[in-house]
């Protein structure tokens, strides 16, 4: 065991992403499952045989990221939405199961923390990313450090008494509201018909359709209002977008842009620039393995 290979898992709502990762975030021999979401022990189950598969002598430590605020003085990880996972001590679960020093992350800070160590931030030392897919994500590093708190930027609140956010948040006027493809797709659906959904709304904004670029733009405005706070609060060099949704890119980027120049105090509006994500969906698993090599520490 020379700690020079970690098992990464990330757990999402509808696949696990395992793989056997190296400090150089190569991941190796790549594996993807479905996530079974009937019960809690059908989940770990999962997760057990997900590990398992991959598990040799060569392997010195186990990372997870978890759609889920995690405790991190605990290891617990809290109420998610979108796994039955209900308040377990997961680390402590999976550190008795595999005898090997375990981490966890929330889902969003471990592609945060790979895509500040080998992705689009890693000429920086202080990022903030935003997940934009079904729900919006995010994390921060602060002074080369992943923020390992609840970095739950998608339940920023943008407009006050706005409308319902999704999922089980009972908040309104939250970020996710406005900017994920789940948000777009209502919006599309209001203009155009069931049919449309985020992704035919940007090829749509691609093909010259200017209703759909005035959509994403008002999307990318309320954007631009979020990374304006996020820029306000963490003073970072840069600001990555992640996601599925990230696809509409300048659609969203150009008008967010204009409102962080408007909300951003001391010119970091003009400093800051706003880029895409460069790891893809190998983010989270990539992340997942950068926790596992810090449990080794
Ligand atoms: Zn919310």
């Amino acid at each position: 065991m020379d700690g020079k290979r970690v098992i990464g898992l990330d757990v999402g709502g509808t696949k696990i992403l395992a793989g056997v990762i190296d400090r150089e975030g190569q991941v190796e021999r790549r594996r993807e499952h479905a996530t079974p979401t009937a019960s809690q022990e059908e989940l770990l189950a999962g997760v057990d045989s997900a590990v398992e598969e991959l598990l040799t002598d060569e392997i010195a430590a186990i990372g997870f990221g978890i759609p889920s605020p995690i405790d991190q003085r605990t290891g617990r990880a809290l109420q998610s939405v979108n796994i039955p996972l209900r308040d377990l001590d997961f680390r402590a679960r999976m550190a008795e199961r595999f005898g090997l020093p375990v981490g966890i992350e929330n889902d969003a800070n471990a592609a945060t923390y790979a895509e500040f160590r080998f992705g689009a931030g890693r000429d920086v030392e202080d990022m903030v990313m935003l997940t934009l897919g079904t729900g919006c994500g995010g994390g921060a590093v602060i002074d080369g450090k992943l923020f390992r708190g609840w970095a739950e930027f998608g339940h920023m609140v943008i407009v006050y008494d706005g409308i319902p956010c999704q999922g089980s948040c009972t908040g309104r006027g939250h970020l996710e509201a406005y900017v994920t493809g789940v948000a777009a797709a209502k919006l599309a659906q209001e203009e155009f018909g069931p049919a449309v959904d985020a992704h035919r709304l940007v090829r749509l904004a691609r093909e010259g359709e200017l209703r759909a670029v005035e959509i994403l733009a008002g999307i990318g405005r309320y954007l631009g209002a979020g990374i304006g706070s996020l820029v306000n609060i963490f003073s970072p060099e840069l600001v990555v977008i992640g996601g599925g949704f990230a696809a509409a890119g300048d659609f969203l980027f150009e008008p967010a842009r204009e409102i962080l120049r408007r909300e951003a105090l001391a010119g970091a509006g003009e400093r800051v620039p706003i880029v895409h994500a460069e790891l893809g969906t190998a983010a989270g698993l990539i992340g997942a393995g950068l926790v596992a090599f810090d449990a080794l520490e």
